[in-house]
């Protein structure tokens, strides 16, 4: 057995428990339980900075003491979508009015991919795809929802494609470890109505901001093969050629 210091970050007080010198994220809880503290489902602990995961066991022979995070604050702002900042784009070619598949209509600008879960709908259980009409769109004040184009449910939006566009992603993701968002990109200020000269970046105000631009002909779509994150922030901005 070994005698490990529990830290509760948020009320600052320490606990101490005595478990098996290998120990999983359970036993941890256990012994939490035994003496009487009780923590929110969504907490998190931490090893040397790192997140315990709740299906590893650990040895804590030579680390006595653990970090107890409630992570709910922050995260829960979130959405989950698909980890754009580490996707590969898939180009796809795009055909003149797929007949049956009016689900599947992309336009220039921004669109959102998603899952129509409504049976009744002639895209039930489909891929579905909504066109935005905004130049500029915020995925995270729309709770990360979309609509469906035929019955106009509301649906996770599971991914995002461009089409004849210049196009910026400006985010923050959730950093669960340092419980902190990490930001990427830059928001580009009037980015619809700058005069685009420069296919990778354009300079306002002295500032230079990278953009991404699709080959006109293809549809750009973000894939979905590295997992999704957390995004505290999540902004999607067009210039449409
Ligand atoms: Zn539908």
């Amino acid at each position: 057995m070994v005698d490990l210091d529990i830290y509760n970050e948020e009320s600052g007080k320490t606990y101490k428990i005595s478990i098996n010198k290998k120990a999983t994220f359970s036993d941890i809880i256990s012994a939490l339980l035994e003496k009487d503290i009780n923590i929110a489902d969504e907490s998190i602990l931490l090893t040397k900075g790192k997140k315990i995961e709740v299906d590893k066991t650990y040895d804590f022979s030579d680390n006595q003491k653990i970090t107890l995070r409630n992570r709910k604050s922050l995260e829960s702002c979130g959405i989950n979508f698909n980890d754009i900042t580490k996707q590969t784009i898939q180009k796809l070619k795009v055909r003149k009015k797929a007949k049956g598949y009016e689900w599947l209509t992309v336009s220039p600008g921004i669109n959102l991919f998603g899952i129509c879960e409504n049976k009744n709908c002639k895209a039930g259980n489909k891929e579905v795809i909504q066109i935005i009409n905004d130049c500029e769109y915020d995925l995270v004040k729309k709770r990360g929802l979309m609509e469906c184009p035929m019955c106009k449910n509301k649906c996770l939006a599971n991914t995002v494609g461009f089409y004849k566009c210049y196009y910026n992603i400006y985010g923050k993701k959730y950093d669960e470890e340092n419980n902190k968002g990490e930001t990427f990109g830059k928001l580009i200020p009037n980015f619809n109505s700058i005069d685009i000269i420069n296919d990778n970046y354009v300079l306002i105000d002295e500032q230079k901001y990278k953009i991404q631009k699709t080959d006109g002909e293809n549809f750009f779509k973000y894939e979905e093969t590295n997992g999704n994150a957390t995004f505290i922030e999540l902004i999607f901005q067009v210039n449409k050629f």
